[in-house]
């Protein structure tokens, strides 16, 4: 994967016609139809005002919820065009359409500085089927493609693959973030680097651990996920999260980071409960002789002391994951204590998507590191070292 792609500073796009792909997919109240968080679109305004400022003509699409094809009032980006309009002080244009009659006229009147809001994309089943004549149809109305929907640059769909056959393709400022500091990461990363993994399931980040244990000086495992590798080790685990089916997995991670040099770092100790409740009586105890009737709900103490300690020492570190249910506040000191040590250190600080971000964003550190990542499956998939198809069509530097 290369992750060396031209941006919108790469390219002249004065007195050009850009079709911007956003991630405007913002949560909306059930009742009002509002938006209940709009994080999603002040993101976005640095790529608009830099293509606005420049002298370009910007027509803006983007998904909104799961229409799956079919047009549906509740889910029109208007309550989107008028919010970024007002984060913008100018006008928003909405077309009535996605790439049909309305879209098409208002796109060839657009002049510099003026935007164009397309839409919802997945009004249309050719959107995520990436239906070559809907690709055109989008690809038709202007000059320059733009993808700025890290989100969705997993999936090949019309809007973030389709379009780049049809147009010169490059990154908003919200990719190229992700491709420098996650690429820059993978590809080549400041020592040590180390990784810390956490959430609840082994089996959702087998390829991300395999993946890092080729370039990390150290992996720290937290979360349930710890449970099932130390079981595997013959530890005592009680009711603790553990996938049986990954106990042979778990060997072979440890095994070839053996093999590696890689360090790999599991908890010493856990803040253990009798049920997974907040007003359950919390206990630490030895993470490897767990009572029979109790479950690890977070990491304890002293395993919270060496992982802010390798933060730390660290020069690069990639977070994805919690250290145990920091949804309730018994058992979130561990994911707080790396929040924290994140924000406190001198590394390049890597937040992954999902939880780990809402975790940051929970403690008020997101501006205190150096990148949390906008993508969940896609930041995943990113940390695989997957191919991502919204990236791989962008064009190289
Ligand atoms: P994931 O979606 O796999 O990243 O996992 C995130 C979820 O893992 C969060 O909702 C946490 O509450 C949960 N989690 C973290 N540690 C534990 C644990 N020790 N036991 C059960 N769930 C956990």
């Amino acid at each position: 994967m290369n992750y060396n792609k031209k941006s919108v500073t790469d390219i002249d796009v004065s007195g050009k016609k850009i079709l911007l792909r956003c991630d405007f997919n913002v949560p909306l109240d059930k009742e009002s139809g509002a938006i209940t968080d709009e994080g999603r679109i002040t993101a976005s305004l640095p790529t608009i005002t830099y293509l606005l400022d420049n002298g370009a003509a910007v027509i803006v699409c983007s998904h909104l919820g799961r229409p799956d094809g079919e047009w549906k009032p509740k889910l029109s980006l208007k309550v989107v065009a008028d919010r970024l309009s007002g984060l913008l002080g100018k006008p928003v244009i909405m077309a009535e359409d996605v790439a049909g009659e309305d879209a098409r006229q208002r796109a060839a009147t657009l002049r510099a500085g003026e935007i164009l809001m397309l839409e919802n994309l997945r009004f249309h089943k050719e959107e995520e089927k990436n239906d070559p004549s809907f690709a055109r149809a989008l690809a038709d109305m202007a000059d320059i493609y733009v993808d700025d929907a890290f989100g969705t640059a997993h999936r090949a769909h019309a809007s973030t693959e389709g379009v780049s056959r049809y147009l010169p393709a490059v990154s908003g400022f919200l990719i190229a973030k992700e491709l420098r500091y996650i690429g820059g990461a993978l590809q080549n990363p400041k020592r040590p680097f180390i990784a810390i993994l956490g959430g609840s399931k082994v089996s959702d980040k087998l390829g991300v651990i395999i993946n890092l244990l080729s370039k990390v000086d150290a992996l720290l495992i937290g979360g349930g996920m710890a449970f099932t590798f130390i079981k595997a080790c013959g530890g005592s685990i009680g009711k603790s999260l553990c996938e049986e089916d990954k106990l042979d997995y778990a060997l072979d991670v440890l095994e070839k980071a053996k093999k590696q040099g890689v360090r790999i770092l599991l908890p010493v100790d856990a803040v253990a409960a009798a049920a997974f409740s907040n007003d359950a009586e919390a206990v630490i105890v030895d993470s490897t002789a767990i009572p029979d009737n109790m479950l690890g709900l977070d990491i304890g103490p002293e395993t919270s002391r060496a992982f802010a300690d390798e933060i730390r020492n660290a020069a690069t570190v990639i977070w994805n994951g919690p250290m145990g249910v920091f949804e309730m506040p018994k058992f979130a000191e561990g994911t707080s204590v790396v929040a924290y040590a994140l924000a406190d250190s001198g590394a390049i600080s890597i937040v992954g998507g999902g939880d780990s971000a809402a975790a940051i964003r929970k403690f008020g550190l997101e501006d205190k590191v150096t990148h949390v990542s906008t993508g969940g499956g896609a930041t995943l998939e990113f940390m695989e070292g997957i191919e991502l198809p919204g990236i791989a069509c962008l064009l190289d530097k």
